[in-house]
């Protein structure tokens, strides 16, 4: 079998897998070898894998196959290398020998192919919602990840996340202090849309000008971690393009995400995107352009209204916060600002089985990692629990009755915003020392809708 990826990019990869010392720190970190012990489901053990597959002509193994699928890309293992080992380099690489490999059974490669289709196509997520959401009979005897989605769909938190509520405001009446686009993500766009909305609202109090990205604009993360390498980089160039005219046009001079699974991969853009040279800078200019919504908030100095004083926050850190942007502090720091408590969880940097289709496609680790995470962060006795990306709260809200909400919507809501779902009838509990001022919805306010702009 011939190499079924550039060249240069797995000479790279072999570079990265000979690395390795073996010495193990990162297995103690590795949720899937934290579950069951199996040196295969390891880091070390994966990488192994990964080498002896890149070494040799024929197709990858049903042994490589089955513990790389495994995997759930959370990078724990990178955070802990002391050896400098990048990891996602290696699975993304591996991933993508898979795939182009063709060991698939063709069945698997259709199921695949749909999910990552349906997920990033907001034109057939919403009907598969709708249909999972109204025939849950029907929905459950879908064949394998089908079934899986359709459980998903189905998920208390999700029902919480994809409502619209209150509209953004949209009044231009002062000049905004800064003009940033807001990735509003391909499934975020219809499964976490009051997400979007309360970034909208956050961001435009403060006098920002926000403009969000079209709904199916997809950061290609999704397809990259399945190693569908193509459609992730088609997803990748139009996202780049998009963005970069704005900002070489000087119509915007930010991008802001709340879906840290998105900005993780948009991060290393420019190293993706190392096979077309024209846009490989454009990549980097729309990398050092994006930045993590309560990054940003921590900024915005917003005044806390007291209606959301004293909640007590179990704090999740997804992994791609966490691992992938290594942004532990801001979210934790934006929530204190707003007058939260935040209380941290028992093993924190362990991923809680969403990991993209993870949850999909590997519905039996997934759903472990989900109760041992969900009865972690309810330990915590909080009144709600919250992360910076959707997944995570969707995936919690299965095994837990404690209400989930995005990090920003609790930001929103300590400001001026509607309480997230769930947390409607909270009664603040401490009294808050000086009264904050009165922040007008309406004040100061700028944010468009609609797809004209861009
Ligand atoms: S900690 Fe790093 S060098 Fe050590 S076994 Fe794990 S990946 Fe290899
Ligand atoms: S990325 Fe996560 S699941 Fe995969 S080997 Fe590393 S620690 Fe384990």
């Amino acid at each position: 079998m011939k190499n079924t990826i550039a060249i240069h990019r797995i000479d790279h990869v072999r570079a990265e897998v000979d690395k390795c010392a073996h010495f193990g720190f990162c297995t103690a970190v590795c949720p899937t070898y934290v579950l069951d012990g199996d040196e295969h489901d390891s880091p070390r053990g994966r990488i192994a894998l990964a080498k002896e597959m890149l070494a040799h002509d024929g197709p990858p193994s049903a042994l490589a196959v089955k513990h790389l699928d495994r995997c759930l890309s959370c990078l724990s293992c990178e955070t802990t290398c002391a050896a400098g080992v990048s990891y996602r380099e290696i699975i993304d690489g591996a991933r993508q020998h898979i795939e182009a490999s063709g060991v698939r059974p063709l069945p698997q490669r259709a199921l695949r192919s749909l999910v990552a289709r349906t997920l990033t196509t907001p034109a057939l997520l919403r009907p598969a919602v709708a249909l999972a959401t109204r025939l849950p009979g029907v929905a459950a005897r879908m064949p394998g990840p089908l079934g899986a989605l359709a459980g998903l769909a189905r998920a208390p938190g999700l029902a919480a996340l994809k409502g619209r509520s209150a509209a953004p405001p949209v009044r231009n009446d002062a000049p905004p202090q800064r003009r940033v686009a807001l990735l509003s993500g391909c499934a975020q766009s219809v499964l976490g849309a009051e997400i979007n909305d309360a970034a909208l609202r956050l961001l435009a109090r403060a006098g920002i000008h926000v403009q969000p990205t079209p709904a199916g604009l997809c950061c290609g993360a999704l397809d990259l971690h399945m190693g569908r390498r193509k459609p992730a980089v088609r997803h990748m160039l139009k996202l780049v393009r998009t963005l970069d005219a704005a900002l070489a046009e000087g119509r915007i001079d930010a991008v802001l995400a709340t879906t840290s699974g998105c900005m993780s991969v948009m991060q290393h853009y420019d190293e993706v995107l190392s096979d077309h040279p024209e846009r490989r800078e454009a990549g980097a200019r729309v990398k050092h352009a994006t930045r993590d919504v309560t990054q940003f908030a921590q900024e915005l100095a917003l005044a806390p209204t007291g209606a959301a004083a004293g909640l007590i926050v179990s704090y999740h850190d997804a992994c791609s916060l966490n691992h992938g942007l290594r942004l532990k502090r801001p979210p934790r720091q934006a929530l204190r600002d707003a007058g939260l408590q935040v209380r941290d969880i028992a093993e924190a940097h362990l991923c809680c089985g969403s990991a993209g289709t993870y949850n999909i496609l590997q519905p039996e680790i997934s759903e472990r990692l989900g109760r041992r995470k969900a009865m972690h962060a309810a330990n915590a006795s909080p009144d709600v629990i919250a992360a910076g990306n959707m997944g995570c709260l969707v995936q919690m809200s299965r095994y837990t009755d404690v209400p989930v909400a995005h990090t920003v919507q609790l930001l929103d809501w300590a400001t001026g915003g509607p309480a997230p779902r769930g947390l409607e009838h909270y009664v603040p509990r401490a009294v808050v020392a000086e009264e904050a001022p009165a922040v007008p919805e309406t004040a100061n306010v700028t944010a468009d809708a609609g797809d004209s702009f861009w």
